[in-house]
């Protein structure tokens, strides 16, 4: 299939809310990563999504909306919590778990009886989820278990050919996905770490919030468990920050050959190897993480990264991190 390359201007987002409305396929901006947008509503389009990328058929979809009101067409039940979520923090790189309704197919949610909603800060996203005028199912929109695309060339690079049109917006500026929260239960849990804080999250609903360290421990989030992130060659991360440290790992690894790179706060400490900043602040590091690991893949055979920054922000990037390097922790 011959892939259309779309801009923000009436016209193409005319195109592209009636490719989504008859079963297409569309890639769309997002604040956080690209999104691969599918009509929620129509299963063939949702099952299509999935084989587009690659991606597992038990790793369930997150459903996009422009409007609030679009939330409790799809939820059956808004609970107190999520109301307060609801009204006070969205839109936001935030997503909300809550009982599906009927409307909402099995293929959707992998089988469970919840359903996970966003509605993106993204201006441009919102522009293109109302003229496309139904809930989109969105992953980002790469090939399954790669770095996900923070540009619209990353996604041509993955899926040219594979899907109807791309949406070419701006780079994303966050960079890393959105927060899941479960709001189905008892007790809000956030099952994937963002740049929405478990702080932001309990200033609204004064009680606590758990967030779930091991993924593999809940039945609930079944994503959560595959390879993901993952640059094509090998990678390894410290947490430490130890210059020293990363030095001998580096050396060691072009006595065996390799020619490596390390990806760093400090690169200044570094003299003489091949170095790359990883980002001055945590916003910037998460922006940049994904293009990153896209650029170094083909000018290196191996990535060392180093991130020691201890704040609640730096566990969502640390999470990426951590899978990027396939639990190669050094
Ligand atoms: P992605 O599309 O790659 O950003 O992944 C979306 C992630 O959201 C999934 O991998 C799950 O971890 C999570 N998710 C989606 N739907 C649900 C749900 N109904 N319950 C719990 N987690 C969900
Ligand atoms: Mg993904």
């Amino acid at each position: 299939m011959k892939t259309k390359y779309l801009q923000f201007n009436d016209k193409d987002l005319t195109a592209a809310g009636e490719l989504i409305r008859q079963g297409e396929l569309v890639a769309f901006p997002t604040e956080t990563v690209y999104g691969l947008g599918a009509n929620a509503f129509n299963v063939n389009a949702v099952k299509n999504s999935y084989s587009a990328k690659g991606r597992p058929s038990d790793n369930p979809l997150i459903v996009h909306v422009y409007d609030k009101s679009q939330i409790y067409d799809i939820a059956r039940e808004v609970s107190s919590d999520a109301e307060k979520i609801i009204d006070s923090l969205l839109p936001a790189s935030l997503t909300i778990v809550l009982p599906k309704r009927d409307v909402i197919d099995d293929c959707i949610t992998a089988g469970l009886d919840t359903v996970a909603i966003r509605m993106p800060l993204s201006v441009q996203a919102r522009k293109f989820l109302r003229y496309a005028n139904v809930p989109v199912t969105a992953p980002s929109a790469n090939l399954s278990g790669r770095p996900s695309p923070t540009t619209w060339q990353r996604v041509a690079e993955d899926l040219d050919g594979r899907i109807a049109a791309v949406l070419c917006g701006q780079p994303c500026g966050v960079g890393i996905e959105s927060t899941v929260l479960d709001l189905s239960r008892d007790e809000p849990l956030i099952l994937r770490p963002g740049i929405v804080t478990p702080q932001e999250i309990q200033s609204v609903l004064h009680k606590k919030v758990t967030v779930v360290t091991d993924p593999k421990a809940i039945v609930n989030s079944p994503g959560v468990r595959y390879k993901h992130y993952a640059p094509r060659v090998p990678m390894a991360l410290d947490v430490s920050g130890d210059a020293d440290k990363l030095a001998r790992y580096y050396d060691e690894l072009t006595r065996k050959g390799y020619n490596p790179v390390l990806l760093v706060e400090h690169p200044e400490a570094f003299g003489g190897r091949n170095v790359r900043l990883i980002g001055r602040a945590d916003e910037e590091v998460a922006r940049s993480l994904f293009e990153n690991l896209r650029v170094l893949e083909t000018q290196f055979d191996y990535i060392i990264a180093s991130f020691s920054s201890k704040t609640q922000f730096a566990e969502s990037i640390l999470n990426r991190l951590t899978r990027s390097a396939g639990h190669n922790i050094i």
